[in-house]
């Protein structure tokens, strides 16, 4: 039978890379904070759209966007009560016999506070890049609904002056006609 070696005393306080986050605001790299965005189509016609990378839903533009930086910092960590998952050794900071508890990883816990600055350092890093994915992908599909209204509005502004005209060709027509009639 395998033993799973464990790592910490129950009581011991170690080193535990703390939850922490914070929202940093930044100029909008779809408008650069003009709020407008200029759409060129095809056919060389300008088209200026309110930026939807930088509204909230139906609210208008702010010129400005929110980034989440993850801030994950070394705490103090008692362990107080351990638990197997797996092959994995977990640790609590509630007592033994506590019934509700959360538990992290021993692989998250260090005896030694520049390893553990060093995990924070690596979580905040690997936030920020799935950060970094998620601001881009906000990015397209808003560049792709801007694109889908100004080809859709448009189209509608093109059927609705061929109806004019031929809605005015028609009246024309049935004006003659009334000439005629008199
Ligand atoms: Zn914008």
């Amino acid at each position: 039978m395998n033993s799973i070696p464990i790592p910490f005393a129950i009581g011991e306080t170690v080193w535990f890379p703390g939850y922490g986050s914070r929202e940093e605001w930044e100029t909008c790299p779809d408008c650069a904070g003009s709020k407008v965005v200029t759409l060129i189509q095809g056919n060389g016609s300008r088209v200026d759209l309110a930026c939807a990378s930088c509204a909230l839903g139906y609210e208008p533009p702010r010129g400005v966007i929110a980034r989440r930086v993850s801030d994950r910092r070394p705490v103090p960590f008692t362990c107080g009560r351990v638990s197997l998952d797996g092959a994995k050794v977990r640790y609590s900071e509630s007592p033994p016999d506590a019934t509700a508890y959360a538990s992290v990883d021993a692989e998250d816990l260090f005896r030694d506070h520049t390893a553990c600055l060093a995990r924070c350092a690596e979580l905040n890093e690997q936030y920020a890049a799935e950060e970094e994915r998620r601001l881009l992908a906000n990015l397209q599909h808003n560049r792709r609904d801007m694109a889908w209204s100004a080809r859709y509005w448009g189209r509608k502004v093109r059927e609705l002056e061929r109806d004019l005209a031929l809605a005015k060709a028609r009246l024309a027509t049935s004006k003659d006609h009334e000439a005629v009639a008199r």
